[in-house]
């Protein structure tokens, strides 16, 4: 890529001068968090900027909704489980018992109650936290035993338990935290990512994940990282159930039907897929990247341009995160964090 963004030891007179306008022209827009010395970049952060610039610029202005999504609570409590199950196998060389990962829901759902109990108005998330946290409790054991061979037979050996990369591209830096890298027993190297959906559609899948932008730039980085080609990603989803709270239900009560109904059909629940992704479409992604991040970047050079109308502000997951504030102006409901991306901040 051309020119870094801080200008180095010998730089002409010119660069400087570049380097200095561009500065103070991207500093203008308050409380921005990118450190263009060496501006950080994310997948979050470059999936949020193709979808819609002004919600990029929000983001790199650090604004966060208040209100937590509940698909992500469960998501993340989810995903810290997993974390925590493979972290413990590896400490302690056996499969965790049953009690063991329960224990995990708990110390995970703990974390997540005593947030909310310190908010104010948060009845409704608390109440959908119980149900989420039963759900979680019926289904990782059940995933657990169902993917034993994970733990025992090492079906996949994991290649990288380092999960937080950062990795300079040009004047970049990109950085993430992947699930993991798992080697399979013909000696692939595999990104492994862990998914939790509610439906999944294993056709439209296989056609679109190899195009998937964190897929793509987490084999990129596992690729800088080992030195060797991976051959794609293991994508590894778990379910939501689909059942539901009945009038009347515990959450013990809940969580007795929802694990019931893994055991009936764990393969409804559990499922792999290897999405494999050429040697030739991994160049061609570098090219796109590259393409990318250099209009992202004269994006932030030209003053972070944002347009309002016609961007998809009714998103997969809902309405877009930032709309009161987009559409309102209102501030109210929002917060202001102090680092771009405190996921990659390592305990
Ligand atoms: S509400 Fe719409 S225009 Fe505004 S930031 Fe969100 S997606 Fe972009």
């Amino acid at each position: 890529m051309a020119n870094d963004s801080a200008p180095s030891v010998g730089a002409s007179a010119g660069q400087r001068r570049e380097y200095l306008r561009v500065a103070s022209r991207v500093q203008e827009s308050p409380g921005i968090l990118i450190d263009l010395r060496r501006p950080e970049v994310t997948q979050g952060l470059l999936g949020t900027w193709l979808r819609c610039r002004r919600e990029a610029k929000y983001f790199l202005q650090g604004w966060n909704p208040l209100q937590i999504n509940d698909a992500f609570q469960y998501g993340d409590m989810a995903h810290q489980v997993l974390d925590r199950a493979y972290r413990w196998h590896r400490k302690h060389g056996k499969v965790p018992s049953k009690q063991a990962v329960l224990k995990m829901v708990d110390h995970s759902f703990n974390l997540r109650e005593d947030r909310l109990l310190q908010g104010t108005d948060s009845g409704k998330l608390l109440e959908i936290l119980h149900q989420q946290h039963a759900a979680v409790r019926a289904i990782l054991p059940e995933y657990i035993k169902f993917w034993k061979e994970d733990f025992d037979t090492h079906a996949y050996e994991w290649a990288r338990p380092e999960k937080v990369f950062r990795l300079r591209f040009g004047r970049f830096v990109i950085s993430g935290k992947m699930d993991g890298a798992v080697r399979s027993r013909d000696k692939l190297l595999w990104l492994f990512e862990s998914k939790n959906y509610s439906r999944i559609n294993e056709g439209e899948m296989i056609h679109t994940l190899w195009r998937d932008l964190q897929v793509n730039l987490y084999v990129w980085a596992l690729r800088k990282i080992t030195g060797e080609h991976p051959a794609g990603a293991v994508y590894n989803i778990l379910r939501k159930t689909s059942l539901t709270y009945r009038k009347g239900d515990s959450p013990s009560e809940f969580e007795d039907r929802v694990r019931e109904h893994v055991k009936a059909d764990p393969k409804h629940y559990f499922k792999r897929m290897e999405i494999t992704i050429s040697h030739k479409d991994q160049k061609l992604f570098d090219d796109e990247l590259t393409e990318h991040l250099e209009l992202f970047w004269a994006w932030l050079k030209g003053g972070m341009k944002s347009p309002r109308f016609g961007m998809p502000c009714v998103q997969k997951w809902g309405m877009c995160r930032y709309l009161n504030l987009c559409y309102y102006g209102e501030t109210r409901g929002y917060e202001k964090r102090k680092v771009l991306y405190p996921e990659l901040v390592e305990e």
